[in-house]
């Protein structure tokens, strides 16, 4: 046999292995014959020898994968048992499948989609409408600064507070999906409401409680959250503790004191922390400390570790009530302090047993709020801008055409819809996860930087279209008010860069990973036999892992996708985009590996790059949203240039990352092999074409039922007296007048009529019968409407000042002069 053919044979074996993913038994088993046909005893002798060692594990342990476990063992840095608490928190879903390289699409696509009850639907009806009805969001932010009385009361009342809370507590029990749909729908009307519903429904007491409480806590605080007889707020973050959450310096003491007249154990607690969602006015402060026992009274150890206690805020030594001003989004918030406040140990939730468990707790509990809280809240922002842009942009004309149909705006306006459809979807399926008793960790901070960051997209391109109208604020701007509470969103949960920087992929690359925790535990937490076996399991699992990718990458790169995995029954005109994705999936996995590789546990450092990976993860995560959606909303065909102009985006993004990654990478030679790999026939995805774009920009610009679709679940008016309610009519009456201006248009260029100076355009067509009397009519209040949503509200020179102090003033004269 030729060496040439020997080579060639033995090349398309590995390619055939490695792409399939076969066990090393069966390259053994393939490769065995070929090398039999050669004839050489040597290499024969050499296959032989190989053969046995990678078959037979512990030999192989012997020879190879010890010796790798005890190098592997000397170089992992150690990590803190916050950090491993942080890692181990949540669970993974579909986040393994993308790092796997190699994504189950039918899986995925099996699973059903989420759907509201018909409890929930009716709550959204009923009590979500009404409450949307009543907000006023001019009167919130700048009249009252505060939600009115009327309606804390209603959201109390109707249960608002509580719709996490299980039904035999007094609670709503909502699924995650409602939860996210009642945030969302408010934040479509009011973003201090939905704020202020959504934070006492997200990591706090009563999601705390419900994990780790003792059935005593869970009696007495449940209920009562539950109908809002108490306001709760979580205090963790400190002046020297903001993202570094763990290093909080708030401490508390464990010693004697007495309680109601009794000596009890208890703890001496001093704590100083800011930013609070609802701390002015809660009754219970969730509290997180760290809890020492100098005098060793619970045990051994005096460093008991963060710990989560329950702090009725009427208790004395409670300093709380001060507001911060956070960008006139007006919800609650503000700091709070304690110094040596005396409490009994069983303010702990979960008692005394939970001293020091404290950020298990908070770990564990961090991801189901999550991945509803601000992902949801962003949508919703997402869809009202939606609603009431491309409106705007309809009923606004410059240059005498709307400003939606002139490029430059339809470009930011097709933006802003597609992104739309991406959030809704990702929404839906995180939250769908999360009812299927996921925890989801990875995927929780994909969709809180991911949704945050669109969000800020979408309101700075709203803002664009508004013009002048979306900066002076008053009762008739839509955009502003969101546009000045964007960076809230960005930096609370998780402040987006660390979270992009160091979650998305830092958390992702350990958890995700098909083998590299099992790899970490043997290495740290196991010992002999049992490490040895674990070890070298998840390690040749690994190399074979690494080999499959990279070659899949290749190929796939080579033949643009076409081998590449998508599902069995997928719709046709979408079934390209997974293999894009299938093929992005892979060189994913790949180039993963070869930088964990490469860079060690410097990775963690390099956030640049760390960052770049975990935007490439999350695109593969947003994609997979998408398609999911069109599946589960019966592939309708008029969304389809949302999707198409997302996923092209998405898949452009993803190219963009590995390829600045690759730009960027440490190791040059291994860089040019990376690119050559990925990139066999150079980068071949590109951005969405302009005609996609246009496509998408439509849809929001005239009513149908893809606009209604894409913002379904939104608060729409139907006041015209409310501004939004104005601009939905005046939308309306633009496009039923569409065909009388354009006959007035005609009129004017014949010069069967001409303008005059202070009369209607509208009369004169209909001095001269051009319009019929009911189409005056119909035009007049077209005109009315669009006149009302163009106007921007002005107030006095002081602002009005004068008048309230005169207001203020007037009672107290009068009681003077009776
Ligand atoms: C309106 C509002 C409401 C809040 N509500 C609550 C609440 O109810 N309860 C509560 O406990 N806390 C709350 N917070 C606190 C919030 O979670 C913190 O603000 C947040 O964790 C960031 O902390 P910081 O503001 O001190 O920023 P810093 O920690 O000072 O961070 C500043 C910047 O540095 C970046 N950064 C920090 N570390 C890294 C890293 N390792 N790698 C890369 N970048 C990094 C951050 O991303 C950020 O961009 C709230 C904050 C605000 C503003």
């Amino acid at each position: 046999m030729l060496v040439l053919e020997f080579l060639l044979a033995a090349l398309a074996l590995f390619f055939f292995c490695a792409f399939f993913r076969l066990p090393i038994l069966w390259w053994t088993l393939l490769y065995a014959p070929l090398v039999a046909y050669t004839g050489s005893f040597a290499l024969i002798g050499v296959f032989a020898v190989a053969a046995l060692i990678l078959n037979i594990s512990p030999l192989r342990r012997v020879v190879f994968t010890n010796r790798v476990l005890a190098i592997y063992r000397r170089i992992l840095p150690d990590m803190s048992s916050t950090e491993k608490e942080a890692i181990d928190a949540g669970t993974v879903w579909w986040d393994a499948d993308l790092f796997s390289g190699r994504p189950d699409w039918d899986k995925l696509l099996a699973v059903p989609a989420p759907r509201l009850s018909q409890e929930e639907q009716a709550f959204l009806d009923g009590p979500v409408e009404e409450l949307c009805t009543l907000l006023n969001d001019w009167e919130i932010t700048h009249e009252r600064q505060d939600l009115p009385p009327h309606l804390w009361q209603f959201i109390k009342d109707q249960g608002f507070l509580g719709m996490i809370i299980p039904k035999r507590y007094g609670g709503l029990e909502f699924s995650a999906l409602a939860h996210s749909a009642v945030v969302m729908k408010l934040s479509t009307r009011s973003g201090a409401a939905a704020i202020s519903v959504m934070v006492p429904n997200s990591l706090g007491p009563a999601e705390l409680l419900l994990h780790y409480g003792t059935e005593e806590q869970k009696n007495h605080y449940l209920p009562r959250l539950a109908k809002g007889l108490e306001i709760p707020c979580f205090a963790l973050t400190s002046p020297e503790a903001g993202s570094d959450a763990a290093a909080i310096p708030d401490f508390g003491i464990v010693c004697k004191g007495l309680w109601h007249g009794k000596e009890v154990l208890g703890m001496r607690v001093t704590w100083d922390k800011r930013y609070i969602t609802l701390g002015p006015i809660a009754t219970l402060l969730g509290l997180a400390f760290r809890l020492y026992d100098p005098e060793k009274l619970l045990g051994e150890k005096t460093d008991l570790g963060i710990t989560c206690a329950l702090v009725p805020t009427s208790t004395p030594g409670v300093n709380i009530g001060r507001r911060h001003f956070p960008l006139n989004a007006v919800f609650q918030n503000g700091p709070n302090s304690g110094k040596d406040v005396f409490m009994p140990l069983d303010w702990i939730i979960g008692g005394p047993d939970y001293a020091g468990k404290g950020w298990m707790m908070l770990m564990g509990c961090l991801a189901a709020g999550r991945a509803i809280s601000l992902p949801t809240s962003s949508t919703g922002g997402v869809k009202a801008l939606t609603r009431f842009t491309g409106a705007y942009a309809r009923v606004r004309a410059q240059f005498k055409t709307p400003i939606g149909k002139l490029e430059g705006v339809e470009e930011a306006l097709g933006r802003i819809a597609a992104n739309c459809y991406v959030m809704d979807a990702t929404r839906v399926m995180t939250a769908g996860a999360v009812d299927l008793g996921e925890k989801p960790a990875v995927l929780s901070a994909i969709a809180k930087y991911h949704m945050t960051e669109r969000a800020r997209d979408a309101v700075n391109d709203a803002m664009d279209i508004a013009g002048g109208k979306g900066i002076c604020l008053g009762p008739n701007n839509w955009v502003g008010r969101g546009y000045q509470m964007t960076p809230i969103a960005i930096t609370v949960e998780g402040a987006n860069i660390l979270t992009r920087t160091l979650i998305i992929f830092g958390q992702g690359a350990i958890r995700c990973h098909p083998y590299v925790l099992r790899e970490m535990r043997a290495a740290k937490e196991m010992h002999g036999d049992e490490a040895a076996r674990e070890f070298d399991d998840a390690f040749t699992s690994h190399i074979g892992h690494v080999i499959s990718n990279g070659v899949r990458t290749l190929v796939h790169g080579i033949t643009s996708s076409r081998l590449a995995h998508t599902p069995r029954n997928c719709a046709e005109e979408t079934r390209h985009y997974y293999r894009f994705t299938s093929r992005l999936s892979a060189a994913f996995a790949f180039l993963a590996d070869m930088s964990m590789m490469a860079m060690g546990g410097a990775l963690k450092r390099k956030e640049k790059i760390s960052g770049r990976l975990g935007d490439v993860l999350s695109m593969l995560y947003l994609i997979s949203a998408t398609l999911k959606r069109y599946e589960d909303q019966g592939r309708i065909k008029e969304d389809l240039p949302l999707i198409r102009w997302a996923v092209r985006d998405m898949t452009y993004h993803a190219q963009q990352a590995i390829d600045q990654i690759l730009s960027n990478f440490p190791i040059k030679s291994l860089a040019t092999f990376l690119r050559w790999t990925i990139f066999p026939l150079g980068m071949s995805f590109r951005p969405p074409l302009d005609a996609r774009n246009r496509d998408c920009a439509q849809l929001v610009l005239a009513p149908g039922a893809a606009r209604d679709r894409l913002t379904a679940g939104m608060f729409v008016s139907k006041n015209e007296a409310d501004a939004t309610g104005m601009l939905e009519a005046a939308f309306v009456a633009t496009i039923a007048c569409e065909p009388i201006d354009e006959k007035i248009r005609k009129g004017v260029k014949k010069g069967k009529i001409a303008a005059r100076p202070g009369v209607e355009l509208g009369l004169i067509a209909r001095e001269n019968n051009l319009i019929t009397q009911e189409e005056l009519v119909q035009w007049q209040r077209k005109e009315a409407l669009r006149k009302g949503v163009i106007k921007v509200d002005d107030f006095p020179q002081d602002f009005g000042r004068a008048e309230a102090m005169a207001k203020e003033a007037k009672p107290t004269t009068m009681v003077r002069a009776a």
